[in-house]
């Protein structure tokens, strides 16, 4: 009797170790649900950060995997109201692939999810290591960003380095300036206005490794490009989605009296740019549509404009769509953010603010890529930015100062 117990608990629970979730590293996000040990299932959403915005964005580490048996992930949506009553619905944590990594810097994805009739979507991981990262979509992180920056300094000494300002949390965010500050042409490039929009910093990244390279020497030589691989550093290293944060987020922050340092010290670097020397473009990165192809957001009054202006933003959008074009092509016509019906939410966008307080000559959109795919790996948006970095370089090229 005695013997047969002992065998039993032999074969019943020493076999496998204790699957394990950890989120306590920067960008982890999870609320674990449930976690059943026998079937290795386990359920998460993502977890709730009061006032910061959507709970979209999950990222976890799973540890004493056994190897070659599956695990079931469950992701369901936030139960709780995100703002006012809101409750985000769940298919915006529930990408059509996990992202799964075994050192945390190569992504891959996983097999296609499947949805369930509750709502939740189920993927089948087949762990070839005892860890495993996974995350909704391949992450972008402070610690992605430093080290960007470090390899941009060593390949490029004459950039500098600088903090554009502490966050209201007192974390540093950080952007490079590449180029001569009395070049002819003058850029500003920045992503993650929204922090879960990681896709827009892995194009950030592929269009500044670009830049840096042989490439770009001839744009680079006569252009003066300020580079910020991620806005909301708070909610980037909480794992909070940042978008439509309370009061407001970001990319609705672009008032006269913004609550976020970072915004505030981007207007006023903006500003003093545009007096000295005049900008020539400002683009901002974003990642928001699960089935979007690859677009520009262009400005309201697109259709109204004339002269200069209406010259630039039409050459624009040509030579995007003509260098855009992997993985998908950049739709050839802009979209606009009809959406924000608001006048006065209008006014405090970002790419609205540059527009009010630039030139006639300056170029002022955002770039949205989808990211429901597969191809929107970190290679695929690494391609967007290589063709955001040769339509730039085609359109000063043409000089868009030119009367
Ligand atoms: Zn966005």
């Amino acid at each position: 009797m005695k013997r047969s117990l002992a065998l039993f608990v032999f074969f019943t629970f020493p076999l496998h170790a204790e699957m394990r979730v950890s989120t306590d590293f920067d960008g982890g996000n999870a609320e674990v649900v449930k976690l059943d040990q026998a079937s290795q299932t386990v359920r998460i959403m993502p977890k709730l950060h009061e006032a910061r915005g959507w709970p979209c964005w999950w990222y976890l580490k799973l540890e004493g995997l056994t190897l070659g048996r599956p695990v079931q992930l469950q992701v369901q949506a936030q139960t709780k109201p995100f703002r006012d009553s809101t409750v985000l619905p769940a298919a915006w944590s529930q990408p059509k692939h996990a992202w799964l990594s075994s050192d945390g810097t190569s992504w891959t994805p996983s097999e296609a999810g499947a949805r369930g009739d509750d709502k939740t979507m189920t993927y089948t991981l087949r762990p070839k290591t005892q860890s495993l990262h996974v995350a909704w979509g391949p992450p972008f992180l402070p610690a992605d960003a430093e080290t960007l920056l470090a390899e941009l300094t060593a390949t490029l000494p004459a950039s500098k380095r600088f903090e554009l300002s502490k966050t209201r949390d007192g974390r540093a965010v950080h952007g490079i300036r590449i180029g001569d500050d009395k070049a002819r042409h003058q850029v500003w490039i920045g992503a993650r206005q929204h922090a879960w929009e990681t896709g827009g910093s892995q194009v950030g990244r592929g269009f500044i490794r670009w830049y840096a390279s042989d490439e770009a020497k001839t744009l680079r030589a006569k252009t003066c490009l300020h580079f910020i691989p991620i806005m909301d550093v708070d909610n980037v290293a909480l794992g909070a989605g940042g978008k439509e944060a309370v009061p407001r987020d970001h990319n609705r922050d672009w008032a006269d009296a913004p609550i976020y340092p970072e915004v505030a010290a981007a207007q006023r670097m903006i500003s003093e740019i545009h007096q000295k020397h005049g900008l020539d473009a400002y683009i901002d990165l974003h990642n928001p549509g699960a089935n979007d192809p690859i677009f520009f957001f262009g400005p309201f009054a697109f259709e109204r404009m004339t002269g200069t202006q209406q010259r630039n933003y039409s050459r624009w959008i040509e030579l995007a769509a003509e260098n855009i074009t992997s993985p998908y092509p950049v739709e050839p016509k802009y979209r606009f953010a009809t959406y924000v019906t608001d006048e006065e939410e209008r006014s405090r966008m970002s790419s609205g603010w540059v527009r009010k307080h630039t030139g006639d000559f300056t170029l002022s959109v955002t770039l949205e890529t989808g990211w429901n795919s597969p191809l929107m790996s970190v290679e695929g948006y690494s391609n967007v930015g290589i063709g955001l970095g040769r339509a730039l370089r085609d359109y000063l090229e043409e000089d868009p100062r030119r009367p």
